[in-house]
């Protein structure tokens, strides 16, 4: 029989979900593995554009929806958690931009500024001064200022890992997997771990997955009945050259639409060479294009924020990638980050980075319904450097960008 490791939690995925979870978990006194079978982050985590959410893009539906009301807060919420005195520590993850723009293209109709106006997007929505706005938008109609704002989403990810070394885990090493298996005993599993080394049992009171798109194939292997997910693809658009100004961007289309026409974001490659991320409703209808044609697309519509000799010295890439969600009504999106627990396991999504603090609260608060404290972690307990190390030898490493 393989020695057996008992702790309170393991959590499966190193994105931003899981870390946060981990951070509040280790905060709170609960014994926390977590595992990571890729790169941390390398999942949708890295690949984010990095806004946190007012809830004004919501609000763009036309009505202050769910989804703008569950998101409100999270902008000061994330902003306590960079300054150093939130509910987690963040103070090493770097903001891109203090604010997120918007601009409506040059004919600014009275319906869409006595929205931006009104009392339900208020809070902090401002028209913005010329002096912040890139060159290239400057007297071509008025640039909102929201309370959004922006992270980088590579600092982000190693804030959040800061500090817990001897808590995550790669699965496999050196290309080979360990393999894992769930084991059931009425409603509770085991998990088996026969790693190079070695072999584990390691017993959790419970196992969270936070594994994005795994958490379907991690589900079966749970031999979970429930949870239902669905996949909304992207055609994301990087464009990369030295001559590209910083800019935070969403172009409105015309009329009230849910999605802007393009969300611009700014980032540095590996070569510190500007590079802008391009989404918004060019990423969604992009799906149906082939990469050709999505950079065509997507060219013309620089084309008219930008002089052409600024254009021809450019490099394009295209990033086909899913956001992972629970199954909703029609494949929509959810309004609101969420889980699903069955037995001793607890599947969760976060549905936008900036609701990653929703989800750990509902998770802190599910195992306190459950009876789940911290600290009481039953059955043998062995040393855990040792006995992890023999099944788990090497930390994963940081995902990088894909322009890189
Ligand atoms: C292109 C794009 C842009 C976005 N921009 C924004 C934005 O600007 N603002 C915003 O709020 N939201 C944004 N989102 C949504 C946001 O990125 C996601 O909601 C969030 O990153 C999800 O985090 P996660 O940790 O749940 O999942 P992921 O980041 O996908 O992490 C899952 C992790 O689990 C690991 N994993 C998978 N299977 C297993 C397994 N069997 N065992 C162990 N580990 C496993 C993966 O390797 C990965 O590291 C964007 C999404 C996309 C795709």
């Amino acid at each position: 029989m393989p020695p057996s490791y008992s702790t309170d939690i393991v959590i499966f995925g190193g994105g931003v979900a899981g870390l946060w979870l981990l951070n509040r978990l280790a905060a709170a006194g609960y014994r926390t593995i977590l595992l990571e079978r890729g790169a941390l982050g390398g999942g949708q985590s890295i690949h984010a554009q990095g806004i946190i959410h007012g809830g004004l893009k919501y609000a763009l539906h036309g009505a202050f929806s769910g989804a703008s009301r569950a998101i409100a807060d999270m902008p000061s919420r994330w902003r306590e958690c960079i300054s150093g005195s939130g509910e987690i520590d963040l103070s090493a993850c770097k903001l891109s931009s203090p604010h997120l723009y918007l601009w409506s293209g040059e004919g600014l109709g009275g319906g869409m500024k006595a929205f931006l106006g009104s009392k339900a997007v208020a809070g902090g929505t401002e028209v913005a001064a010329e002096m912040e706005i890139p060159g290239f938008l400057r007297g071509r109609g008025l640039v909102y200022r929201l309370p959004d704002f922006v992270v980088d989403t590579h600092s982000l990810i190693r804030a959040l890992a800061q500090g817990h070394a001897g808590r995550i885990f790669a699965l496999g090493s050196d290309g080979t997997e360990n393999t894992l298996t769930f084991e059931r005993t009425g409603g509770h599993r085991e998990l088996r771990v026969q790693g190079a080394e070695g072999s584990l049992r390691i017993k959790a009171r419970r196992y969270i997955f936070c594994a994005g798109e795994g958490n379907r194939a991690l589900s079966e292997q749970a031999g979970l009945t429930t949870p239902r997910c669905q996949s909304r693809p992207l055609k994301m658009v990087s464009v990369t050259g030295a001559a590209l100004p910083e800019t935070f961007l969403h172009v409105l289309g015309s009329g009230l639409s849910a999605t802007p026409r393009l969300t611009m974001t700014s980032h540095r490659d590996a070569n510190d060479i500007p590079v802008w991320y391009l989404g918004g409703d060019l990423a969604e209808t992009g799906v149906e294009r082939a990469d050709d044609r999505q950079l065509e697309v997507a060219r013309a519509m620089l084309a008219e924020l930008l002089p052409d000799a600024v254009l021809d010295e450019l490099e394009w890439r295209c990033l086909d990638i899913n956001r992972a969600e629970p199954a909703s009504p029609g494949g929509r999106r959810p309004d609101n980050a969420s889980l699903c627990a069955e037995q001793d396991v607890i599947v969760a999504w976060p549905v936008k980075l900036a609701l990653v603090p929703v989800l750990a609260d509902l998770v802190m608060r599910k195992l306190l319904d459950d009876g789940i404290g911290p600290g009481n972690a039953g059955g043998s307990q062995v040393d855990d450097s040792g006995q992890l190390a023999s099944v788990f030898p090497r930390s994963p490493a940081f995902a990088r960008p894909f322009w890189n």
